[in-house]
Formats: C-alpha cells, structure tokens, sequence
C-alpha cells in the first residue's frame, strides 16, 4: 500500500529531496511531507485518504476552493479545444481586460507561465526603462527564484537558511541593494548613496513570505515619493496578495499606485500563471513594441486562461471580499481567544484572505520581528494540527491561505484543534 513514507521515500530516489519546491519537503517542520492524492472545496486527501482542511491553498491561488466547478468546467472546456498553441488566443486579452479593469494604473499586461518569471521580467523592464542596473529590495521578501531576487530573500530561502543562494555571481548580487521592510530610513540612506544609479524598488507591499507583515502608515507612501523623486519605478511584487489581500491587492488597502504591478497564483486559479502590469509607456518598452526582450512558449496558455478568467469572475462578484474577510476575521479571533486560553505567545491576523499566525505575544512589524518567533513551539504545534487535520503551511515564515470553500464547520474544527494543540505546546 502507498503510504506516505513510502512514497516519499520513492521520491527522494528521483526528485532532489523529493520535491519540486523546497519548502514542500517540510525541512523546516520536520516529519514526512503529505502526499496529496485529491483536493476539493476546503479539502486535500493525502495517498493513505486522510482529510485535510487545506490552508496552503497551493501557496495562495485556490482562493475560491479547491476544484470548484466554474474553473473546473472552465479549463475542461478550454482543454477540449487544444492545449496550448503559441500562436495568440482570445482568453489572453479577456483575462488582460479583467486585470486592467481592476488595477487602474495597467493598461498592459503581459503573462507569463510563473511568478519568478514575472518578477524577473519588471526587473528586467525597469533596468531598460531607466537604463540603470541597481536595484532595492527588502531582507525577507521573496520575489522567486530570479538571480538578483535570490539575495536576503523570504520563503524558503529564508526557512533553510539560504536566503542569498549560492550560484548567484558576485558580480551581479552587487547590484541588489537592501533595505529593512517597515524601516523608510534603511531605504533613504540606500538613495542618498546611489540614488542616480537606482532603476526600481521591488517590494511585496504586503509580504507574506517572511510571514504576513503589513505596512507600517507612510512606509510605502515614503517609497513612492522617493522612487518618484530620483526618477526610480517603484515595483509592487502582488504576486501573493493581487486579488487575495482585496480584489485591487494591496495596492487598493492602502491606495499607492505603483510604477510596475507583478501578478501571478490567483490569476491562474491554480494552473501556472504570472503577469506583469503597468502604463503603455512602459510597458511597450518590451519585445516586440521595444528593446526590452520577453517571451514564453507557453505564456498565456489557453488552460491556464481560462482557469484564471472563471476565478477573477468568481471573486469579482460583489460582496466576495466582504464575506471572505469577515469569515477569516472569526478564524483569526479564535485563534486568539485559543491562545489567551493556552496562555501561549502565539497570534494571528489577516487581511482578506491572506492571513499569518506566530509564535509571538504581539503581530511584528518587521523581518527582525519575525526571527524572534519560537521556532520549536511552532514545529510541535504544527504536527498537532496536521494530526488534527489542518494543513498549513509547513514553516513558521510563511502566510497562510483562506477561501471562500472554508464553511462555519471548517473554522470551528480549526479553532478547536489550535485550543488544543496550544495547550500541549504551553
Ligand atoms: N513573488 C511573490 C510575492 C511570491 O509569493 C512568489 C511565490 N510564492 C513569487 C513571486 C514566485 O512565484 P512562482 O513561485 O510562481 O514563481
């Protein structure tokens, strides 16, 4: 019979470590990764047929539930019809529209087949746009598996104790100036030094990869006025929060617009996606209008358009963010009022869909703050879920995903198994 164990086991003798994503072989938690067979609705079954509530969510596109049957018989229909073409097809400019619809500072958009390639892209973009090379970002925010993204980076990288990876040429990573996220003075000092030399700010304005941080009033309105003034583009990495966070991202909680938008997992709704998105002029510096190069075989795939067009209806509706909110606000309290009760340091947050838990007395504010969480409370209480039947994801520097598919059932049963396992890790 496959277990877990065997399989994994059989994985490792193929796959590096067994997986295709690092964090996926839950080195940061420890035990055996879940081998998952089926997911529907608020659930994943894993290959011994145990029930999962499903807070990963893949990592934030499955917003509206696993398999639910508008995206299903969406990319069902869509299949029938071809699996990909390289030649243009119609859902590429329906999915544009959608997306230009909600963030009103795109007027181009240009898909890709992954959120890496997203980022790299408006890197790319904004060091052509501005014909300079050094670029800022954030210790702690991940942008994917691009060269000069891979320095001080969150996820992953930061879970395994690699966040600047090796492989990636000196050379390069020189260019790759960091800042503090939530700290304007780290990022002011940087411009007082190479402010002629700065191409981009790249910044998730919401993070969710050094756990979910939100932004401090005036940080990220100091970043626009900075990139603004030394002739910067300001990049909003909303790969993670675009259409999670609030149907307009981040950018519409806390009303800045960028000079470039990254996007990637919900507009896919689970089939690979990434986008980039922002004004004609500088959008059009890319290939073929311009000298930027750019180009994906399966980039704006007919299947993964259609899953991510049936997904943005889904959550377009209105009233959905509304609901989704208001019910990941009683998971969060819950879990609070479990942990009063334990008397644990532990809390949670969220904002829409996008939520974070810690080993922390109070939600932090910066990078700093996360590291100090309890990194051994949190193992423990993460195997007590698991066993319990919640699936988060496996490392303490991660966010954690809800979806409209999460019913009153759901959450009471989460709430529960954290009072629980609180206790027995107090
Ligand atoms: N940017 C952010 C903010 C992300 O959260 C991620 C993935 N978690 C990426 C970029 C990379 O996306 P992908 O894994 O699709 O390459």
């Amino acid at each position: 019979m496959s277990t877990n164990a065997s399989e994994f086991e059989r994985a490792q003798r193929v796959l590096v470590g067994g997986v295709n994503s690092a964090v996926r072989a839950f080195r940061a938690v420890g035990g055996t990764p879940r081998f998952i067979a089926r997911a529907e609705g608020a659930y994943m079954w894993d290959v011994e047929g145990r029930r999962y509530i499903d807070y990963l969510g893949s990592w934030g596109p499955m917003i509206v539930g696993q398999s639910h049957p508008k995206v299903i018989e969406a990319v069902t229909r869509a299949a029938r019809d071809g699996l990909s073409y390289g030649a243009p097809n119609v859902m590429e400019t329906e999915l544009a529209e959608r997306i230009c619809g909600i963030f009103p500072h795109v007027e181009r958009v240009r898909f890709t087949s992954s959120g890496t390639e997203a980022a790299m892209s408006a890197l790319r973009l904004a060091r052509g746009f501005t014909g300079r090379d050094a670029i800022v970002k954030f210790e702690g925010c991940y942008h994917g598996t691009a060269d000069s993204l891979l320095v001080k980076a969150g996820s992953g990288a930061l879970a395994f104790g690699t966040p600047s990876s090796a492989g990636v040429p000196a050379d390069l990573a020189r260019h790759t100036l960091v800042a503090q996220y939530n700290d304007l003075a780290s990022v002011e000092a940087l411009f007082a030094e190479h402010g002629g030399r700065i191409a981009c700010v790249m910044v998730e304005p919401m993070p969710g990869n050094m756990n979910l941080i939100v932004p401090k009033p005036g940080f990220l309105e100091g970043l626009r006025e900075l990139c603004t003034r030394h002739g910067a583009l300001l990049i909003f990495d909303e790969v993670m929060s675009g259409f999670r966070v609030a149907l307009g991202g981040a950018q519409e909680l806390v009303g800045i617009t960028p000079d470039l938008s990254a996007f990637g997992k919900v507009i896919g709704g689970g089939m690979p996606v990434g986008a980039i998105g922002g004004p004609a002029k500088v959008m059009e510096m890319m290939a073929p209008l311009g000298t930027v190069y750019q180009a994906g075989t399966l980039s704006g795939n007919p299947i993964a358009m259609a899953a991510g067009i049936a997904t943005i209806d889904l959550i377009r509706e209105p009233g959905f963010f509304e609901r989704l909110g208001e019910r990941c606000s009683r998971l969060v309290a819950g879990l609070n009022d479990a942990a009063r009760e334990a008397g644990v340091a532990f809390c949670a947050r969220h904002r829409g869909g996008m939520a974070g838990l810690y080993m922390l007395p109070q939600p932090p504010a910066s990078f700093a703050e996360v590291q100090r969480q309890d990194v051994d409370r949190f193992k423990r209480f993460y195997h007590l879920m698991l066993d319990a039947g919640v699936y988060l994801p496996p490392s303490p520097v991660e966010a954690f995903f809800f979806s409209s598919a999460h019913s009153d059932a759901d959450i009471d049963a989460t709430i529960a198994a954290a009072r629980d396992a609180l206790k027995a890790v107090a």
